[in-house]
C-alpha cells in the first residue's frame, strides 16, 4: 500500500481518468514487441514462431528478411517451417536441400563475435518443416528442431496419412517437436470447426504428434482449443507468415503476431523445447491469452497488479491504481466485492500503463482485494481467467 498519497494525485483521481496511450505516435520499434517481464517464480517468458515461409516454399521474402522482422518483434526463437511437398517456386528457386531455407536464416542471425570475443545470438532458428498434404486428412502439421529436413521428404508409393505418419516418426527420431496446423482451415475443413479424427487420434495415441495450433495467423479455434486441454497437447499460436508481418498486423496500435509464449526456465534452445513438450505455453492472438489456467495465471500475475491509496477525505472510497506491464492490453471486468466509483465494469488498462478507478465502500484499505476477470484471457472455450490481487506493495 503506497504510504503517501498527494493532494495532486487526489485531484487527479477525482478528475476524469486520464487516457493512458500506450502506442501513441509511431513509436511502432517498441509497440510491435512482444516483450513479457519474467513471472513471480523467477521463469522466463519466450515469444517464439514456430511456423514461418519464406521463398523456398510458397513465402514472399527472402528468409533473411523473417529473421529481421522476428527480431522487430522481440522473439526468441523463430522456426523456418517450408512445405515439404508444396513447391510452387521450385522452377525459379530449384533447391535439392531442404534445409536450405534454414542454413540462410540461420545465417542471417548469427552475430559476428563482440569485441570481448563472445558470439551473440540474438535469434535463435530452429530448422522445420511443413508436412503438407492436400487431402483433408491429415492436413498439414509442422515438424520443428529437426536436424535433417531431408530425412522428412514422403517415401514413395504410401498413400497419404501412411507417408504422414512415417514423417512423423522421421521428426521424432530426430528429437523434434511436431504440431497439428490450422485444424478448422476452411480449406480443408469447410465449417470451419476442428474436430479430432481417427487419424489425427492415432498420431496422438503414439506419441507422434505433441501439439495444435489453437490460433494461426487471424484466425482461432475454441474447438482446436478443447481438442488441445482434452489430449494434453501444447497449445500453439503462430503467425504461419507468407507475406510481411508489417502488412499481417496493426503493429502502429499495438498489434502483434501471432505467437506463442513459452514459460521456460532456461534461455536456450533446449530449455525452450523442453517447455514445448511439457506444454508450458500461451497463445498470444490479437492480444488474447490463450492457455491452460496455470499458464495464463502465471503470466497474469507477474504483469497486473493493484496499488491502493489511502481513501478520499471523509471518505471510505479508496484510488486503486490498476498497472499493466505486459505489451497487451488487459481488458478486465471488476467482479468486485465493490463496483468502482468512477468506471463501468469493464474497462481497459492498456499494455504497459496504469489505470486508476475508485473503488466505493472500502472500510479498511489495507484489506482491499478486488477480483478481476480479465476478458482477454482464455482458459477454456469462452471461458476468462479471474484473479483477486491486493496490493503486494512492500
Ligand atoms: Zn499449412
Ligand atoms: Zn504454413
Amino acid at each position: 500500500m503506497r504510504k503517501l498519497v498527494s493532494a495532486a494525485l487526489v485531484l487527479a483521481v477525482l478528475a476524469p481518468a486520464p487516457v493512458a496511450i500506450a502506442h501513441d505516435g509511431p513509436d511502432i520499434a517498441r509497440a510491435r514487441r512482444v516483450a513479457f517481464p519474467k513471472l513471480l517464480d523467477g521463469r522466463s517468458v519466450l515469444a517464439v514462431d514456430l511456423h514461418t515461409h519464406s521463398v523456398f516454399s510458397d513465402g514472399s521474402v527472402w528468409p533473411d528478411v523473417r529473421v529481421e522482422e522476428a527480431k522487430r518483434d522481440g522473439l526468441f526463437a523463430m522456426a523456418v517451417s517450408e512445405h515439404l511437398e508444396y513447391q510452387p517456386k521450385a522452377a525459379d528457386i530449384p533447391h535439392k536441400d531442404r534445409n536450405r531455407s534454414f542454413q540462410i536464416a540461420n545465417q542471417a542471425a548469427t552475430v559476428k563475435p563482440d569485441a570481448t570475443g563472445v558470439n551473440k545470438q540474438p535469434l535463435v532458428v530452429i530448422n522445420g518443416s511443413e508436412i503438407t498434404k492436400l487431402a483433408i486428412q491429415p492436413g498439414h502439421m509442422n515438424a520443428v528442431f529437426l536436424t535433417d529436413a531431408n530425412a522428412m521428404m514422403p517415401k514413395a508409393g504410401l498413400n497419404a496419412v501412411d507417408a504422414a505418419c512415417e514423417q512423423l516418426k522421421a521428426a521424432n527420431a530426430q528429437g523434434g517437436f511436431t504440431f497439428w496446423n490450422h485444424p478448422y482451415w476452411t480449406s480443408q475443413t469447410p465449417n470451419g470447426i476442428a474436430t479430432l479424427d481417427p487419424v489425427h487420434a492415432d498420431f496422438i495415441k503414439q506419441g507422434l504428434l505433441h501439439g495444435i495450433e489453437v490460433a494461426n495467423g487471424a484466425d482461432m479455434s475454441d474447438e482446436a482449443f478443447k481438442i488441445a486441454l482434452d489430449n494434453n497437447l501444447t497449445i500453439l499460436g503462430t503467425s504461419d507468415i507468407h507475406g510481411l508481418i508489417d502488412w499481417d498486423y496493426d503493429l502502429a496500435n499495438g498489434g502483434h503476431r501471432t505467437a506463442t509464449l513459452v514459460l521456460t526456465a532456461t534461455e536456450t534452445a533446449d530449455g525452450l523445447k523442453a517447455a514445448l513438450k511439457a506444454g508450458a505455453t500461451v497463445a498470444i492472438y490479437n492480444d488474447n491469452l490463450v492457455g491452460r489456467r496455470e499458464n495464463v495465471e502465471a503470466v497474469v500475475r507477474s504483469t497486473l497488479k493493484i496499488e491502493v491509496d489511502k481513501p478520499l477525505p471523509n471518505t471510505t472510497v479508496v484510488p486503486v491504481s490498476v498497472i499493466n506491464d505486459s505489451p497487451v492490453d488487459y481488458i478486465l471486468e471488476n467482479a468486485g466485492p465493490e463496483g468502482a466509483y468512477d468506471e463501468a465494469h469493464v474497462f481497459t488498462v492498456r499494455a504497459g500503463s496504469t489505470f486508476t478507478l475508485l473503488v466505493k465502500n472500502v472500510p479498511d484499505a489495507s484489506k482491499l482485494a478486488l477480483t478481476f476477470k480479465a476478458l482477454n484471457t482464455y482458459i477454456a472455450p469462452r471461458e476468462h481467467l479471474s484473479v483477486q490481487l491486493r496490493d503486494l506493495t512492500p
